[in-house]
C-alpha cells in the first residue's frame, strides 16, 4: 500500500528524530509562557511529595512490591473512595483482569460492557474467556444507556462493567437494579473518573468492586498503575491472592492454581501516595478548567459539551464536545485545523464493536449513539496546569477553525 509514511516509520527510517516531534517539556512546566507554543491534550501535574517519596524509597533500598509505600498508597486510596479494602496492580487493565476473575467470570460467559469507552474494558473481559456484550449510551451523559443494558441480558450474562466514561459517572441507581433484577454483578471500571461522585458517593464504592487506572493522563498518575478497590473482604483476599502468584503464606511456593504476577513497585506506589495527597487540588483545578470551557463555548450551540447531570459530580478526567451535523468541517478536519494550531485535541474513543478484534462478534450491532458521539466528539485538552488563557486558546481556536 502507498500512503504517507507514519511518524514512526520515518523515525525508524532515520527521517526524523523524536526531539523534533515532541514538545520541550520546559513549555509543559511552564503553561503560562507558553502562548502560540504546543499544547498538549493532558499532561500529569508532580508537585507535591512525589520527588521526596521517591528518593525517601530510593535510600531506603526496599524498590520492590509490598513496601511501606505500597502500604500506604492502599490505604489512602480506600480512604479516599471510601471503602475498605485497595489493592494495588500493575496498571487499570490489569485491575480489571483481577476484579473479573475474582467474580469467577469465565469461559463461555457474557458481560455487558459499553461499546463506547476505552478497549481495554472489553479486553479484560476477553482475557477471562468471556464475550463482552455492547450496550450503547445515553446521548447526553455519553455513559451507558442503562436500557440497552437490561436489553442485552441473556441466560449466559454474568454481570455489568461500568465506565464513569471521561469522569462522568454513569447512573449507578439504573444500572444496580438491572444487575439486582437478573442476579449480576456490577464492575466500575472507574479509570477515568478518581473522585467523581454520584448522589454524593464517591465512585469506588457503588458496585462490588471498582478498578482505577494511574497511567500518565489520567486524574491522578503513577505512570504505569492500577488499583482495585471493594468493601467485600473475600473478592478483596482473592484479588490480592491472584495478582501475586496465589502463594500459600505457610509454605513457600506452593502453588494451587495458575495466578499472575500484577504486582506495584514501591516506587510507584511512592508517587501513588502523593498524588492522592494533591487529590483535591487535582480535582478543583480540573472543575475550573471545566467550568472555563463551558463560559468559553456558551453561545455555541454546534459545539455541545458532555452532560453534567444534576446527580454527577463530573471529575472531569477529559472535556469533550460534540460537534453538531450542521458543522461543515469532518470531525477529523477539526482536529488537524487546532493540531497545526499547535493544539492537540482527540477523537472520542473508536466503539469497541467496530474495532477489529470485536467487529461482526455477535448480533449485528446496533449502537446509533455510541456511534453518533465518537463519529463527532472532540476531546479538548483538560489538565491541572492549564491556564485561563490556555482554555480561551483552544476555544477560539475551535470557533475561527469552523467559521
Ligand atoms: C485507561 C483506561 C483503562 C486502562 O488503564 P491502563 O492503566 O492504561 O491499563 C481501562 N479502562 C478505561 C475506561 C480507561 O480509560
Amino acid at each position: 500500500m502507498v500512503g504517507p509514511k507514519s511518524p514512526r516509520r520515518r523515525w525508524a527510517a532515520g527521517e526524523v528524530a523524536l526531539s523534533d516531534m515532541n514538545p520541550d517539556p520546559a513549555d509543559l512546566l511552564a503553561p503560562r509562557s507558553r502562548a502560540n507554543k504546543f499544547l498538549p491534550v493532558a499532561a500529569p501535574m508532580l508537585i507535591g511529595n512525589e520527588k521526596k517519596y521517591v528518593l525517601d524509597c530510593l535510600d531506603s533500598t526496599w524498590i520492590s512490591s509490598g513496601g511501606t509505600y505500597t502500604e500506604r498508597f492502599e490505604a489512602a486510596f480506600a480512604e479516599f473512595c471510601g471503602v475498605q479494602h485497595a489493592i494495588s496492580c500493575s496498571n487499570g487493565t490489569a485491575a480489571l483482569h483481577l476484579a473479573l476473575m475474582a467474580l469467577g467470570v469465565g469461559d463461555g460467559d457474557e458481560v455487558i460492557v459499553p461499546a463506547l469507552t476505552f478497549v481495554a474494558t472489553a479486553n479484560a473481559v476477553t482475557y477471562c474467556g468471556a464475550r463482552p456484550v455492547f450496550a450503547d449510551s445515553d446521548a447526553e451523559t455519553w455513559t451507558m444507556d442503562p436500557r440497552d443494558v437490561e436489553a442485552k441480558v441473556t441466560a449466559r450474562t454474568k454481570g455489568i462493567v461500568v465506565v464513569h466514561l471521561y469522569g462522568h459517572p454513569a447512573d449507578m441507581d439504573a444500572i444496580r437494579s438491572v444487575a439486582h433484577r437478573h442476579g449480576l454483578f456490577v464492575v466500575e471500571d472507574a479509570a477515568e473518573a478518581h473522585g467523581a461522585t454520584y448522589r454524593g458517593r464517591r465512585v469506588g464504592s457503588l458496585g462490588d468492586v471498582a478498578t482505577f487506572s494511574f497511567y500518565g493522563n489520567k486524574i491522578m498518575t503513577t505512570g504505569e498503575g492500577g488499583m482495585v478497590v471493594t468493601d467485600d473482604p473475600a473478592i478483596g483476599d482473592k484479588v490480592r491472592e491472584l495478582s501475586g502468584h496465589w502463594m500459600y503464606q505457610k509454605l513457600p511456593y506452593w502453588v494451587p492454581i495458575v495466578g499472575y504476577n500484577y504486582r506495584m513497585t514501591d516506587i510507584t506506589a511512592a508517587i501513588g501516595l502523593a498524588q492522592v495527597e494533591q487529590a483535591e487540588w487535582h480535582l478543583r483545578r480540573r472543575f475550573e478548567v471545566a467550568a472555563w470551557y463551558r463560559e468559553e463555548l456558551r453561545g455555541i450551540t454546534w459545539a455541545q459539551p458532555q452532560a453534567e447531570k444534576d446527580w454527577a459530580g463530573h471529575a472531569y478526567w477529559m472535556f469533550n464536545v460534540l460537534l453538531a451535523d450542521e458543522v461543515p468541517l469532518k470531525r477529523d478536519d477539526v482536529i488537524a485545523a487546532l493540531r497545526a494550531q499547535g493544539i492537540e485535541t482527540r477523537p472520542v474513543f473508536y466503539p469497541i464493536h467496530l474495532l477489529p478484534p470485536y467487529r461482526g462478534d455477535g448480533d449485528p450491532a446496533d449502537l446509533p449513539t455510541a456511534e453518533r458521539i465518537a463519529a463527532r466528539g472532540v476531546t479538548l485538552p483538560t489538565w491541572a496546569g492549564l491556564t485561563r488563557d490556555d482554555v480561551r486558546r483552544v476555544c477560539t481556536s475551535l470557533i475561527d477553525c469552523v467559521r
